[in-house]
């Protein structure tokens, strides 16, 4: 056995992040740790029945061993779903009616991380409260360890991924794609995304290819997150191929990217304006939910088709909480994350390609045709310095600073101005800065809104 030190985790009273429990493997990760976890999880649910999956990381198996147990030790069942998308093992859960399940993924995070997230019964991530709930026990010590003869059972699942995969095609017009015989080029940065939604396409008529599509957790090929730099081999293969779409997804595909044909990076605000404008042509004076940091594009398109859009703090699990409690059909992240209601309220990356499939065949247009409708802002960023102890106070004063301008304050400060340019200023979560973002149709004016607001910022932070 190796030493083990307190984690970094175990020493901050707190284990869930943003999304999960996120932490290096071996070394915040280990076994011992992830069962203790495990446990507290299982004294959570009860004697529940209880959905694990994993993606394709190389401590995907010794994680999910760990987390076997520990769940079994408090009298769960374990139903093991295996190595499947994020967004599969949260359709499973519901699907299959169970009480709750755990996902062993570290997402878009390098490759020497790991981590565990967990879903309710509707496969949407545990509240925080919750999560409070979990690491109550965890601290407390308080896992219940059941007798001999009540330690719970594994069971294998072996079907979730075609049934995730069926499920989704329900939502397009099968029929309708099929007759374009779309060439798709699909990139799951080696990740689990290279389970399903390459034979998704072809069983959707698709000619398919793959690249970066063996599962390897090393990430040999690139970064598991689907930034533009990290898609250069996608926008070459595009340019190469002469393929309809390009899609690459982060590592456990609930994000996706798109490329078009003529080998352009669509980054997630422009696909997300595309699919929320498909379905307010057919559900006007919806709600859309999607985070302040979204773009001018997605607040065009919902007043152009009657949408009610519907501002959340950034971040994925808020936005399908949101969805949740306002029953909600659509939301959308800028990375791209798709949250479609009617499926699940969660970010799912082959239903999203799907979606864009969809729209395709129905316009019978190119992708960059479509996406050449939408309006095009032009995007400056900046940052500030500003001590954490001062942050909360800059922002009061901010605030109380622009007031007569309307400001959204659910996260950070955004504002609205005449022809349609827009600035979100908010504090980073983890560094001791502000972050500015600026949306004009002209350069220049995205530029002046920086400077102007970063002036402010300056003068409030040193008075
Ligand atoms: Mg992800």
């Amino acid at each position: 056995m190796h030493h083990v030190e307190a984690s970094e985790l175990e020493n901050q009273k707190r284990l869930f992040g943003t999304n999960g429990i996120r932490g290096l493997v071996n070394k915040e990760l280990t076994p011992e740790f992830t069962a203790r976890i495990a446990a507290s999880i299982g004294t959570f649910f009860g004697h529940g029945q209880l959905l694990l999956g994993y993606d394709g990381r190389t401590s995907n198996i010794m994680l999910a061993n760990a987390v076997s147990s520990g769940l079994v030790s408090t009298g769960c069942d374990v139903h093991d779903a295996g190595m499947a998308p994020t967004p599969c093992i949260q359709y499973a859960v519901k699907n299959h009616r169970m009480d709750g399940g755990v996902m062993i993924t570290a997402s878009h995070n390098p490759a020497e991380y790991n981590g565990i997230k967990v879903f309710g019964n509707d496969g949407v991530e545990i509240s925080r409260p919750q999560e409070i709930k979990i690491e109550n026990i965890f601290f407390g010590n308080q896992m219940r360890c059941v007798e001999w003869r009540d330690v719970g059972h594994v069971h294998v699942l072996s079907q979730t991924l075609d049934e995730y995969k069926r499920a989704v095609k329900e939502h397009v017009d099968i029929d309708a794609i099929r007759k374009k015989h779309y060439h798709v080029v699909v990139d799951p940065a080696n990740g689990v995304g290279s389970l399903v939604t390459p034979y998704m396409l072809s069983e959707l008529g698709c000619q398919v290819t793959t690249i970066n599509a063996n599962i390897d957790g090393t990430f040999p090929s690139r970064p598991p997150e689907p930034k533009p730099e990290n898609l250069q081999d996608l926008v070459a293969a595009m340019k190469a191929i002469r393929a309809d779409v390009g899609v690459a997804f982060d590592g456990d595909a609930d994000r996706s990217i798109f490329v078009d044909e003529t080998g352009e990076i669509q980054w997630g605000d422009r696909t997300f304006a595309l699919i929320e404008r498909d379905f307010l042509q057919t559900d006007r004076g919806t709600r859309i939910v999607t985070p302040v940091s979204s773009s001018q594009v997605i607040k065009d398109i919902a007043e152009e088709y009657g949408g009610k859009l519907v501002w959340t703090k950034v971040g994925s699990t808020v936005v399908s909480y949101t969805m949740k409690k306002l029953r909600a059909k659509l939301g959308g992240e800028e990375n791209g994350g798709v949250f479609y209601g009617p499926h699940q309220p969660v970010r799912d990356g082959a239903m999203t390609t799907a979606l864009i499939l969809n729209i395709m065949a129905k316009t019978e247009q190119n992708l960059s045709q479509i996406l050449n409708e939408l309006p095009r802002y032009y995007l400056e960023k900046d940052k500030i310095e500003c001590p954490n102890e001062k942050k909360q106070r800059v922002l009061e004063e901010l605030i109380a600073e622009v007031r007569h301008l309307n400001p959204e304050t659910v996260d950070g400060v955004k504002l609205w101005f005449a022809e349609k340019s827009a600035i979100l200023i908010r504090p980073s979560g983890t560094e001791p800065i502000y972050r500015f973002y600026a949306e004009a149709k002209v350069k220049e004016e995205a530029s002046a809104l920086v400077r102007e607001y970063k002036g402010k910022l300056h003068q409030i932070i040193n008075s």
